[in-house]
């Protein structure tokens, strides 16, 4: 496929393009690589009423049929994965083989969907009266607006729109500002696969005018929204307006428990997985590792003698293991983290300042950093780093530790390594762990099967899974009488 470098709007079926645009760069290396449409609230607008005259007919087209166009689209991103693949490093960041990785996962999310929406079932209720029927139908919900990060600019795109759009609902979609292209070229294959006009809009541009015009328009029954808790909470005001339905997946601070009788090697395996994996930048990535104090030294020198070796590059180098962060904001935040933690205590045993020089010295480049010794009075400790930090803390007690594990506003993922199952029981039980997502002996939460979302300040409802799923449809409970 040919890829666009001034990319537009799609309203009703039609590219749109407005006076000025955002311009797109490479956080690897600084260049441009392309611009995109700067819309605001009157295109938004447009976007609802073309979503909104599309809706009934959409709504009542069987799934399979309405799966026909997505399994194109399907079709089409897998032909396109290796340009488009390219396409989503160069813009964010992360290495080649995880941007491949991320677009294949996609498409097993957009299989799933696509078979859980034939199987939504209503159900039919013993009635109180000879001559009633009792019954509940699923509806979809109307006009959704789906709104999406920068972290994982396929993944998240997918996860709405494939529930969305084989639920029967009708999108106003707005990507992340810092990667809307790969986001822009997932779209125009979708509009080539023929979907009838305005069920798909995509706008690009300013982001609290396209979100307050969501929020606002009462024919926009849903907002969909993944990213940032402090966000999450300005959409959750303006949802009281109309009373609007609400999906919020939202940061989060994720310890990982580590017992003495873990397997250090298979664990430090699966934890560098996890908290290296797109340069740290992942919702449910871990934020703080506890470490219990009898295997503290042989989990830190295993630990440094295996992140030591991952490879800082730009992302399209196939030996790449950690791209760039993905602005000066997100360097800064984590440096001051560091410096933070350091100034009250913990030792550097790996990384702990940007790379400035040679292949680094255009992009947002920091090293993976080990930092022991941390407290909970240091800021890390308590703020959702979103960077390649591993922060150790050691324990002796298990309750202390659960205690600790939740002492956070978030309330997203936790992970444990230990082969007690009296306590793993303890740790899953109503006083343990107080998170949505929890892994035990493992660090992979991503299944497309799986409910995946937070409490707390970590969100609202599930993505994903049979939740996920019914979260894009109304009730409507049918009395009948005869
Ligand atoms: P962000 O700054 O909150 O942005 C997320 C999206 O919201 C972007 O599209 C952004 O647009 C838009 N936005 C910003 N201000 C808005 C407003 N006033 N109204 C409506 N939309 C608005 O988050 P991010 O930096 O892209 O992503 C990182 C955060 O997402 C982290 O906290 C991470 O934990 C969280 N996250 C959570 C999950 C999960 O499943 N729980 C998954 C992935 C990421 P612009 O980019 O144009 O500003």
């Amino acid at each position: 496929m040919e890829l666009s470098t001034n990319g537009s709007l799609w309203i009703n079926g039609e590219q749109v393009k407005t006076e000025n645009n955002i311009s797109v760069y490479n956080p690897a290396t600084g260049e441009k690589i392309g611009s995109v449409s700067k819309a605001g609230g009157s295109e938004t607008k447009l976007a609802i009423d073309a979503a909104y005259q599309a809706f009934p007919s959409w709504a009542k087209l069987p799934p399979d049929e309405r799966n026909g166009y997505l399994s194109k689209w399907k079709e089409a991103i897998l032909k396109n994965v290796n340009e488009l693949a390219v396409l989503l490093s160069n813009e964010q960041g992360k290495p080649v083989k995880e941007a491949k990785g991320e677009i294949y996962g996609s498409m097993q999310l957009l299989t799933w969907h696509m078979e859980e929406a034939k199987r939504i079932y209503g159900e039919i209720i013993p009635a109180s009266n000879s001559n009633q029927q009792l019954f509940v139908k699923k509806e979809p919900i109307g006009v959704v607006g789906l709104i999406t990060p920068m972290n994982f600019p396929v993944a998240t795109v997918m996860r709405k729109l494939a529930s969305a759009l084989t639920a029967g609902c009708t999108v106003v979609f707005k990507p992340a500002g810092k990667t809307p292209m790969i986001a822009h070229e997932l779209f125009k294959l979708l509009m080539e696969t023929g979907l009838p006009r305005g069920v798909a809009n995509f706008v690009t541009g300013n982001a609290s005018e396209i979100g307050s015009t969501l929020m606002e328009d009462e024919r926009v029954r849903k907002v969909s929204f993944t990213g940032s808790t402090k966000v999450g909470k300005k959409l959750m005001e303006l949802a009281s307006y109309n009373v609007k339905r609400l999906s919020l997946e939202l940061g989060g601070n994720s310890p990982v428990i580590v017992f003495p009788d873990a397997d250090l090697e298979k664990a430090t395996d699966e934890i560098i997985a996890n908290k290296f994996e797109n340069c740290g930048q992942v919702c449910n990535g871990i934020n703080l590792m506890y470490v219990h104090e009898n295997i503290h030294e042989s989990f830190v020198s295993l630990l440094v003698e295996k992140v030591q070796k991952l490879k800082v590059d730009v992302g399209i180098k196939l030996d790449c293991d950690i791209g760039p962060l993905i602005d000066e904001y997100a360097l800064e935040k984590v440096e001051t983290l560091v410096n933070d933690a350091v100034a009250k205590g913990a030792e550097p045993l790996l990384g702990g300042e940007r790379l400035q020089e040679g292949i680094y010295e255009s992009g947002y480049f920091y090293p993976p950093t080990i930092l022991d010794r941390v407290t909970r009075d240091m800021n890390i400790s308590n703020e959702e780093i979103f960077g390649p930090v591993a922060p150790i803390l050691t324990f002796t007690d298990e309750k202390q530790v659960i205690q600790q594990a939740n002492d956070t506003p978030y309330g997203l993922a936790a992970y444990v390594y230990t082969n007690d199952m009296l306590r793993i029981n303890r740790l899953l039980d109503v006083d343990g762990l107080n998170v949505g997502n929890i892994a035990i002996n493992g660090t992979s939460l991503a299944y497309p099967q799986g409910p995946f979302g937070g409490t707390k300040n970590s969100g609202l409802g599930r993505e994903g899974g049979r939740q996920g799923q019914e979260a894009f449809y109304e009730l409507k409970y049918v009395v009948m009488n005869f």
